[in-house]
């Protein structure tokens, strides 16, 4: 038995960590040791229930709905319902699906996002044929335009998109008059408040000047909050939340088209375990309102100050102020953004290379938890040293040639070996074959980075393909 745990233990030494707030992606760490026990304890006692059917498991239930109350009053929607899902994705599907089929008469819907908008609803676009009609945000803030946004609404929108914030730069787009639109059409207005649904209300609480981005905004009609990012639970839950049962009906589905139960689901999932659940209404209640409050401060302070100090390297500028607790920054072309990533991993810290998009370079995001408060000028002294280091190499430089061949190929032409050609020209060949990422990264990010938006998903597409193969 502990020899199996032995392995596991092992096989995650090669893992990013979790907890010490040097991970700046993916990973969200309150630095609180007593919550985290508390969520692991939930997680085991409750990883064998399954949600499928809450009259069954009535403790399931009064969780959920306990925590969706708790979203409800935190995003201050007096009548909301709302359901808890496996994540953010989850989530905005939901939403989109919900807006779809609340619309049956639209044969061919659509619906308009800020081409800040998370992936999630181009996710949602392609699953359920809602088309995406992408418009440009602000160039200096990066914030959606609502007056374009207008122009680009026609008789097949059934949405409208907000971010609060948004992911790639962390600004929080003009929710009230997008709001407003979505409701002169009488269509739905989406909120995504995966990242900073859990931060800005306790940022406002705490006297930080918050923008309006809740149900208190007339034309709001739902907001996705993620419990797994800054209510720092574990992974697998988050809320989706409606104005309004109403609004919530058409998320629901039912089947009787077949001889089994009645099939009887808020989710995407059927059978779902009750571990994240559990896991999430456990730590929310052991950190409680005040402990939200503590941690969200300091996590905006220290995005503050990072924001601030990082914008004084030379070399890097923030590209757009931080709302809440997420940065985004580009490099002079002294340096490309790719070798101040590797230079970075070398000193014991990871950040999120972004990939060049529209008419914007390549930049980094840092998304800061309560845990790297702490080690706030260790980061900013790392990040100096990097950015030097990245100076000092000069930007990686991809042949022409190469560039021109990546512009010209159509991937839906390229057969497997080809792929198998252009993975190993990119880097990635043997990472494909053995799992483990070249120690240096900048080659084949600078590479992805020139390839046109199709090639960089088919080629992505095709290394993880090779890469999940059974062993
Ligand atoms: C994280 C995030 C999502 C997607 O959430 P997952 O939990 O990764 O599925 C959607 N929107 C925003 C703004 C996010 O930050």
């Amino acid at each position: 038995m502990t020899d199996v745990l032995a392995r596991l233990r092992e096989l995650q030494q090669a893992d990013l960590p979790t907890h010490g707030g040097s991970t700046l992606a993916y990973v969200y760490d309150s630095g609180l040791a007593e919550a985290d026990e508390l969520g692991r304890q939930a997680l085991a006692l409750y990883g064998a229930t399954n949600g499928l059917d809450p009259t069954v498991f009535p403790s399931l239930r009064a969780l959920e709905n306990e925590l969706v109350g708790w979203a409800a009053r935190l995003l201050r929607g007096p009548d909301a319902v709302g359901t808890v899902t496996s994540g953010g994705t989850e989530s905005v599907l939901l939403a989109v699906q919900a807006a779809r089929d609340a619309s049956p008469g639209i044969t061919s819907p659509s619906m308009v996002l800020p081409s800040t908008a998370h992936a999630a609803f181009h996710k949602a676009a392609h699953y359920f044929g809602v088309r995406a009609v992408v418009v440009d945000v602000d160039p200096a803030t990066f914030r959606a335009k609502p007056a374009e946004m207008a122009a680009a609404c026609d008789d097949t929108t059934v949405l409208l998109v907000a971010g609060a914030p948004s992911y790639a730069h962390g600004v929080v787009d003009p929710v009230e008059e997008i709001a407003a639109l979505a409701a002169d059409r009488g269509i739905r207005c989406h909120v995504d408040a995966c990242i900073g649904g859990w931060v800005l209300p306790y940022l406002r609480l705490d006297g930080v000047e918050v923008p309006a981005f809740d149900f208190t905004v007339p034309g709001v009609t739902s907001v996705s909050v993620d419990l797994h990012k800054y209510a720092y639970t574990p992974k697998g839950a988050s809320i989706l939340l409606h104005r309004d049962p109403g609004l919530r009906r058409a998320q629901f589905f039912a089947s009787a088209d077949w001889p089994g139960y009645t099939m009887l689901n808020s989710t995407l999932q059927s059978t779902k375990s009750g571990a994240p659940l559990a896991a999430a209404w456990t730590v929310v209640r052991h950190i409680g309102d005040d402990g939200y409050r503590r941690l969200a401060r300091t996590a905006y302070d220290a995005t503050r100050k990072l924001a601030e100090s990082a914008g004084a390297i030379d070399g890097l500028t923030v590209i757009a102020e931080p709302a809440t607790t997420l940065v985004a920054l580009r490099s002079d072309e002294r340096a490309d953004v790719f070798t101040i990533a590797d230079e970075l991993v070398a000193l014991g810290w990871f950040v999120q290379p972004q990939l060049s998009f529209r008419d914007q370079g390549p930049s980094l995001h840092l998304t800061v938890s309560a845990a790297t408060a702490d080690r706030l000028d260790e980061l900013l002294d790392a990040l100096a040293k990097a950015t030097r280091a990245a100076q000092e190499a000069g930007p990686v430089q991809v042949q022409p040639e190469l560039a021109q061949a990546a512009a010209a190929l159509d991937p839906a032409t390229l057969d497997d070996a080809a792929f198998d050609g252009l993975l190993t020209i990119a880097g990635l060949g043997d990472t494909a074959a053995t799992g483990t990422l070249p120690a240096r990264m900048a080659p084949v990010n600078a590479l992805l980075d020139v390839a046109p938006p199709r090639l960089r998903e088919a080629l992505l597409i095709a290394f993880l393909d090779r890469l999940m193969r059974p062993s």
